[in-house]
């Protein structure tokens, strides 16, 4: 089960009635966040949920946009009390770039560990979950990241019983451990069924559109994209400042073929993001205009 909860759906600046747009998850006791423009923990208090669990927080991209909240959201985490490392993950340059940011909020009572992006796609696992960071296309370095929840097959006692293995040890391999014992090798795959369906969610904001990201958003449940402009004749203004169009973002979800997708990170200009929704749905039926705090629990299809 994952909780995901998109904090803010603004690009640029933040409004009135629209933070910057963030990710937040929870999966097992753990949040993980990514983007933290200016704003960020106003709409984590807003949502309600908490600063103290929060074990990672991926950036896209050093755009003020995306990171200057940072410090503040750092202080509130602080004053939570808080003593477990904290993982930052992001593009070159992450522990500069934080650490000039951290002029302003030098002390705090737990250790903040670094994991810095070189790789045009890097695969890591945090807190249960497998991410993948995928280096996208904007006017500077910028990842887009998956999260995915894999899932084994279902446990088959009958299986089990027919190969003699002991009781014991059904737990362990049902848990993907290999059991070394009485001269025989047991595997999970001896009493698992096929691979089961998992849970996949993909952020990606400021680029223009880019093989990648349809590769890693491919089998989403969730592909939350950014829409920056919603008019068609902004085309040349979103290739210019290295952004998308709805539909660009509609078109990639199509291909992907992702189970559904929520548009962000709009243009302070872009008054009712909504009212392009019916267009942007012919390109791709699944889409939403996601607003502030749209939120969503992702269960696996079968128990
Ligand atoms: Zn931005
Ligand atoms: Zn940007």
């Amino acid at each position: 089960m994952l909780d995901v909860c998109l904090l803010g759906t603004g690009g640029m600046m933040p409004l009135p009635h629209r933070a910057l747009t963030s990710l937040m998850v929870r999966y097992n006791g753990s949040s993980i966040l990514i983007d933290c423009g200016e704003g960020t923990q106003v709409a984590i208090k807003q949502q309600g949920w908490s600063f103290k669990p929060i074990d990672v927080i991926c950036f896209t991209h050093y755009h003020a946009d995306h990171i200057s909240g940072l410090p503040g959201l750092l202080l509130t985490i602080g004053n939570t009390d808080r003593k477990e490392p904290l993982l930052l993950v992001g593009p070159k340059r992450l522990e500069k770039v934080v650490n000039s940011l951290r002029v302003i909020a030098p002390e705090l009572p737990f250790e903040i560990k670094f994991k810095e992006l070189n790789e045009a796609e890097e695969h890591f696992e945090v807190c249960g979950i497998n991410f993948d960071a995928y280096r996208v296309c904007h006017n500077i370095t910028c990842y887009g990241y998956s999260m995915s929840l894999n899932r084994t097959g279902r446990f088959d006692a009958d299986r089990a019983r027919s190969q003699d293995i002991p009781l014991p040890y059904w737990n362990r391999l049902q848990k993907g451990e290999t059991i070394e014992a009485d001269g025989k090798i047991f595997t999970p795959d001896m009493v698992l069924g096929p691979a089961r369906k998992g849970l996949k969610v993909t952020y990606c904001t400021d680029t223009r559109p880019t093989p990648a990201i349809e590769k890693y958003a491919a089998g989403s449940d969730l592909f939350i994209c950014e829409g920056m402009y919603g008019e068609e004749d902004k085309i040349q203004k979103a290739i210019d400042h290295k952004h998308m169009t709805m539909y660009e973002a509609a078109e990639i979800a199509a291909k992907a073929d992702v189970g559904e997708m929520w548009l962000t990170h709009y243009s302070p200009s872009l008054v009712k993001p909504a009212q392009y929704i019916d267009k942007v749905r012919e390109v791709f039926p699944r889409a939403y205009a996601a607003k502030d705090r749209t939120e969503r629990t992702l269960v696996f299809e079968e128990e």
